[in-house]
């Protein structure tokens, strides 16, 4: 097992991380930049390293500065949390080359689904279900039209290379399709440096819904069942749960089955997420995330694990030394994450923290690494916590969030705080009626 772990991030995903390494009897070393030392994550960490100013590109990004901090800390791995390096096949080379364990996936793994062509056409080999669209790259917008009136409009153009929902445009009929084509070609430029571009049918009423997977370096690979993850505004998700409102055990059973025998046979290494649009009983898959996710907290609950310890333990060559039948699923979860932005508009709102009370008691966890007096940097995300409650029934945990989320006092920032208590006493949402647009439409009719 590792004596020390350098965590490259910051923020609540770095607190997550030193708290499963306290209780691995790890030591932990925080780096930070100039903009963090008063953050929580430093002054929780046995040993800090400033390695950088504000920006992120000269701090949480900058490898340089990382791999000395790991070397004069005397650090044998480096866990990259999510966002910043996590995604970066070259980092994880290169955390390797010089000697230090990377706790993820292989170089190799990351890239080939980073691109985001490469990734189906790899899925679709080993059998996974993907969405009706085109076979790889879009040539020219010729194909773009011709694949389109195969697959029936409306159709999604998507860049290869893209995340956080950017470099992605419908087109509805053959008249958007040229406009669709060079939007979405022209953001994947700007936002990626690559404006290559494939096609997608564009599903109306589709849930977002994930599966959690583990994979150890002994050919062990379990499922943690699926998280729903379908409220979502411009792409970027809000509120999760595990398990779906509408999967019922057997469809989690035979796409998980699906699901550990791809990445088995792929050889992919520790924590992963293949993501779905679920629609009419049909999984189709659309991407995978290779690294922790922000959400992961909702199937920690219902399955009873620490996800990130056994990120630790596999990227130390430990067995699981459990399988799939050990895995089991109790009650349900939900997390809302309380961004400091304005509840209406979603205009970021860094600020000093006054006073802070978080909420307490049973099945309640608050993921953050906020205290009153906290200043919130304009420079990073705006997710300053993640509110998770557990209970036996899924309507149990949503009267338990809005009980948590009535307590929960943070003054100094505007927060979605008022956003999450209207969608929980939606009848819609209580019903588990909603699909990926749901909440578009609710924040317009709430306007
Ligand atoms: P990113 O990596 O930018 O997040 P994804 O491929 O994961 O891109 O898609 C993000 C979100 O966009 C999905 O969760 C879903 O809400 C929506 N989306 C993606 N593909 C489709 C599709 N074919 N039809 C409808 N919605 C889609």
């Amino acid at each position: 097992m590792f004596s020390k772990i350098l965590i490259a991030n910051r923020g609540e995903i770095a607190l997550r991380i030193q708290r499963a390494c306290r209780e691995l009897g790890i030591k932990t070393v925080a780096v930070h930049s100039t903009a963090d030392a008063d953050a929580m994550h430093v002054r929780l960490a046995d040993e800090a390293v400033c390695i950088g100013p504000p920006s992120s590109r000269d701090s949480y990004l900058n490898v340089a500065a990382i791999l000395s901090a790991a070397t004069i800390t005397g650090a044998d791995a480096i866990h990259p949390g999510y966002g910043f390096l996590s995604e970066n096949a070259d980092f994880a080379e290169t955390v390797e080359a010089h000697g230090f364990a990377f706790i993820g996936p292989t170089g190799t793994h990351i890239r080939m689904m980073g691109d985001k062509i490469t990734a189906k056409t790899t899925m679709q080999a080993l059998g996974v279900p993907l969405v009706p669209g085109s076979d790889g790259a879009l040539p020219d917008l010729e194909a773009a039209r011709s694949v389109a009136a195969q697959v029936g409009y409306p159709v999604l153009i998507k860049a290869a290379a893209g995340g956080g929902g950017r470099g992605m445009k419908v087109a509805r009929s053959a008249d958007e399709i040229e406009e669709a084509w060079s939007v979405a070609r022209t953001e994947a430029r700007a936002a990626f440096g690559n404006d290559e571009v494939y096609l997608e049918k564009y599903l109306d009423r589709p849930r977002h819904i994930e599966l959690q997977i583990l994979a150890d370096t002994h050919g062990n690979v379990v499922h943690f069942g699926e998280r729903d993850c379908s409220l979502q505004r411009r792409h970027q998700k809000l509120l999760e749960e595990a398990g779906s409102p509408v999967l019922t055990a057997e469809e989690r059973d035979a796409i998980g089955a699906t699901a550990t025998a791809a990445l088995a046979k792929m050889g992919y290494r520790n924590a992963g997420t293949l993501e779905f649009l679920y629609q009419d009983g049909q999984f189709s898959f659309i991407e995978m995330n290779t690294r922790l996710q922000v959400e992961h907290p909702v199937t920690e609950m219902v399955c009873d694990v620490d996800l990130v310890r056994e990120q630790i333990r596999i990227a130390a060559g430990q067995p699981l030394g459990y399988t799939q039948s050990d895995i089991r699923f109790s009650g349900h979860a939900i997390e809302c994450r309380i961004n400091a932005e304005d509840p209406d508009t979603f205009m970021p709102n860094p600020g000093t923290i006054g006073v802070y009370h978080p909420p307490g008691g049973l099945g309640v966890r608050i993921d953050s690494a906020i205290y009153s007096g906290y200043r919130v940097p304009p420079y990073y995300d705006s997710m300053i916590a993640k509110l998770i409650v557990h209970a036996p029934t899924r309507i149990e945990a949503i009267n338990r969030m809005q009980r948590a989320l009535d307590e929960f006092v943070i003054e100094g920032v505007k927060t979605v705080i008022p956003l999450h208590r209207r969608i929980l006493a939606d009848p819609e949402f209580r019903k588990g009626d909603y699909t990926i647009h749901w909440l578009e439409r609710f924040v317009a009719a709430q306007n």
